[in-house]
């Protein structure tokens, strides 16, 4: 092999193969839990008692699962290794928005957001330590990808926040988990058999899995667009966000790069499709960023494009990231780009900026310690 420098590649989709995190419950069927612990020499109805003390009682620890034989437990445990080790939390709005910065096994670093409001809580996980699709204005793009997570790493994070919620950690008294999006660090479909399998445990029922609606959650993506087809058979009702940030190719192609492969009409037929198989509402999210994609006269190409669609369009104003210039739209664009929207009968509404001050909103996690 000859050593040359490379530069980092416009986009990276194979993850660097890396020593993987251990086996985890949370990463098995029900039917392969019950071949695990056979293998380990324990009855098959141990994993239904080991899936209700992790998806039910929300217990990672054996040693709390007063029910199973010392012997057991000892066996046992090696199906719940500490997987996400955390490292510094940040709160705000009254601690109602909460950030976690996490350490995984090989000393990789992800976030992730809890939010709840008066009537649900959401949960923002991360799927990828970093990002390979490089986008310019969102600060996990601009690391690059360091590796895959795995099925179990994707859902303890949502566990986590399902604990905190339990044990009245967050302001509002005890609660519970009803929304999930794929929001935080990382293109979920970039890693996609590991992101189906937490998508399934956290939809199954207990004790298979955590229980939450399928309508509750929510894969947001650049733009894959065989990966949208694929979910799209899934028989999975999941909500799909589709990062468009703009309605023309020529300014596409540089604010979501994956848009040199597949173009904004690719992409959105491939939107439809999923709404249509799915009937379910795709939601189309656009960062407004000042005079780069908020004139009006793209407000009404992007109007005319989703017009009579099953489609939501999310506007996001842009959160500021290190290193980059730019900036969200002042007030009156962004009151004229809703306006356009609403002219050609699209429902549109303006994402709040929650966490914004601990770099905890959209475009803002880069695990940094
Ligand atoms: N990779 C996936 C999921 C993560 S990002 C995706 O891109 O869809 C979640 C959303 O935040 C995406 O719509 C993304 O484009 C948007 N985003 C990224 N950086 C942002 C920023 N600085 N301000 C506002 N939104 C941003």
């Amino acid at each position: 092999m000859t050593a040359e420098k490379t530069e980092r590649p416009l986009l990276q989709f194979a993850a660097p193969r890396r020593a993987k995190p251990a086996r985890h419950l949370a990463d098995l069927s029900m039917a392969e839990r019950r071949a695990a612990v056979t293998e380990l020499g324990e009855k098959a109805f141990r994993a239904d008692q080991l899936s209700r003390h992790y998806f039910e009682r929300l217990t990672g620890d054996v040693a709390a699962m007063t029910d199973l034989s010392a012997g057991a437990r000892e066996r046992l445990g090696v199906l719940l290794p500490p997987l996400l080790t955390p490292v510094r939390e940040m709160t705000s709005d009254g601690g109602t928005t909460r950030k976690t910065l996490w350490r995984l096994f090989d000393g990789a670093l992800v976030e992730s957001v809890l939010m709840r409001y008066p009537d649900r809580a959401t949960i923002c996980v991360s799927s990828q330590a970093g990002c390979g699709m490089n986008c310019p204005f969102c600060a996990t793009g601009q690391a690059g990808l360091t590796r895959n997570m795995s099925t179990a790493e994707i859902v303890e994070q949502v566990v986590s926040g399902a604990r905190a919620l339990a044990n009245n950690e967050v302001p509002g008294g005890p609660g519970r988990i009803s929304n999930v999006v794929f929001m935080g660090m990382g293109e979920p479909m970039a890693n996609y058999k590991a992101v189906i399998g937490a998508v399934r445990r956290m939809v199954e029922p207990a004790p298979d899995g955590l229980g939450i609606s399928a309508r509750g959650v929510t894969v947001s993506t650049v733009g894959l667009v065989p990966a949208i087809g694929k979910l799209a058979a899934e028989g999975l009702p999941v909500t799909l966000a589709l990062s468009l940030h703009a309605p023309d190719d020529e300014l596409r192609d540089t604010l979501v790069p994956i848009n040199t492969r597949w173009k904004v009409a690719e992409v959105l037929d491939a939107a439809w499709s999923y709404a249509a198989t799915t009937k379910r509402r795709v939601s189309i999210e656009y960062a407004l960023i000042k005079d780069i994609n908020d004139q009006e006269w793209r407000a009404d190409l992007l109007g005319k494009l989703v017009r009579n669609k099953l489609v939501h369009v999310n506007l996001i104003p842009l959160n500021p990231t290190p290193g980059s210039k730019w900036t969200a739209s002042r007030p009156e664009d962004e009151r004229a780009f809703v306006r356009r929207l609403q002219f050609h009968g699209v429902p549109v509404t303006v994402r709040d900026t929650r966490g914004r001050e601990i770099d905890g909103a959209c475009g803002q996690l880069a695990a940094a310690e």
